[in-house]
């Protein structure tokens, strides 16, 4: 089974991403294993800031790493909160303050259109001249009165149309189902087994 560094400290998803890679015979390790220190993630996109976090992980550990990064893009404002979404409203990073920000931004504002989205590189080693890049975009559209208390960040006011229901309605399952989060490891391990295919 070969190795591979995980560039976060988030349990829920580091059980996700070892339970989807561990048919590959993949070993997913957490980075604090290696004591990895801070990355900086001074980018204005995801996947600058994502190829970052997968070098640095690669360069403290010694292995191949992978890295993850998503936000939230609203079309009427230009793909903001983007990169920043985790501190759209400043320090410390807050959901609630978050969400306020955003519903007196989109005031009055007709085009309610949003997508989740999802970044993941994959390095080999951190000079990889050819980082797997896999994404997931999951569509939806912001409301101004929350819903639900599943899920976390602008889930109460992201609304799935085709299902009528917040993020933070959905069930965890159904939501790791057609998340930007599954579509991304999914698109991830489509191309770590083609990889192997022709490896
Ligand atoms: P991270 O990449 O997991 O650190 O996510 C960055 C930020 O994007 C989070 O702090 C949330 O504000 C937002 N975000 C990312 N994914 C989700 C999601 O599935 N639901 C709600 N908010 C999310």
């Amino acid at each position: 089974m070969s190795k591979l560094v995980i560039a976060s400290g988030n349990a829920g998803k580091l059980r996700e991403i070892a339970r989807i890679l561990a048919p590959l015979d993949i070993q997913a390790v957490p980075q604090s294993e290696f004591d990895v220190p801070d990355c900086p993630e001074p980018h204005i996109t995801f996947v600058e800031n994502c190829l970052a976090k997968a070098r640095h992980a690669s360069a403290h550990s010694g292995l191949p790493a992978l890295a993850d990064d998503s936000g939230i893009c609203i079309e009427a404002l230009g793909g903001a909160p983007g990169v920043f979404s985790a501190r759209y409203a400043g320090e410390p990073k807050s959901d609630q303050r978050n969400n306020e920000k955003l519903i007196a931004a989109l005031a009055g504002e007709a085009n309610r259109r949003a997508h989740y989205t999802c970044v993941m590189v994959y390095v080999r080693h951190p000079d990889d001249p050819e980082p797997v890049i896999a994404e997931g975009r999951w569509h939806g559209e912001i409301i101004d009165t929350p819903r639900g208390a599943n899920g976390f960040g602008y889930d109460p006011y992201f609304l799935v149309p085709q299902f009528g229901k917040t993020g933070a309605e959905l069930d965890e399952d159904t939501k790791n189902d057609i998340s930007h989060r599954g579509q991304a490891l999914r698109d991830l391990v489509d191309k770590l087994r083609q990889l192997k295919r022709i490896g």
